[in-house]
């Protein structure tokens, strides 16, 4: 019998399933991938955004499944982000209030700002990684406004249906009250938890 963890982790799995063939969709449309092949400008400065609890549980598949030096590599530079966070007074706890933007410029520009899980240019965790991540560089509905990466779709985004990004991050914020946490967790320390075992 499945529990109900088991049952979310599969739900969660087919929003990344509607999601991936939403963008299959515009990248149709479009007739080819619009990011540049060496670009990962948007893992820069994301150290401090929240992840919601089920996507961390993803993420962590990702984790796990990394050689132990490059884990230990990831929890190092969380570490370091953390260290430079800390000593400006930031908390998990006020860093979430506005999604980390204030929390950003501390770090902003600094290795300390990109996502720890970066190396080399690369996601470490690509097939494991946030929602966020998945989208970012296709016309979205963020649930105010239509937006886009400036680099991608320059002067066209409103030509495509966008992206429902606001439903997803909804949807996963329900997932995340099933698995019995509204807590959402800025990337460097969810990192940190997540690696609590790396060795
Ligand atoms: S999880 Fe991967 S795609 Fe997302 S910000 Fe980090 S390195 Fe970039
Ligand atoms: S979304 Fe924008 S910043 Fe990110 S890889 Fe694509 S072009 Fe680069």
């Amino acid at each position: 019998m499945s529990s109900i963890a088991d049952d979310v982790m599969l739900t969660y799995q087919e929003l990344i399933d509607e999601i991936n063939q939403e963008i299959d969709r515009i990248r149709n449309e479009y007739g080819r991938s619009p990011c540049p092949s060496n670009c990962f400008q948007c893992c820069s400065n994301t150290s401090t955004i929240p992840i919601s609890e089920v996507e961390a549980r993803d993420l962590k598949k990702g984790l796990d499944a990394l050689p132990s030096e490059i884990r230990q590599h990831i929890r190092q530079k969380a570490e370091r982000t953390i260290r430079e966070l800390e000593a400006k007074g930031y908390t998990p706890e006020n860093m979430v209030k506005d999604t980390g933007m204030k929390a950003i410029d501390v770090v902003k520009g600094k290795s300390s700002g990109e996502c720890p899980m970066l190396i080399g240019g690369i996601c470490s965790v690509y097939e494991h990684r946030p929602v966020i991540c998945r989208v970012w560089g296709y016309p979205i509905d963020n649930g105010q406004n239509l937006a886009c990466c400036k680099k991608t779709f320059i002067g066209q985004y409103r030509n495509y249906k966008p992206l429902k990004y606001a439903d997803y991050w909804q949807r996963c914020k329900n997932l995340s009250d099933a698995l019995g946490s509204k807590q959402k967790t800025p990337n460097c320390y969810l990192v940190v938890a997540l690696l609590e075992d790396a060795s």
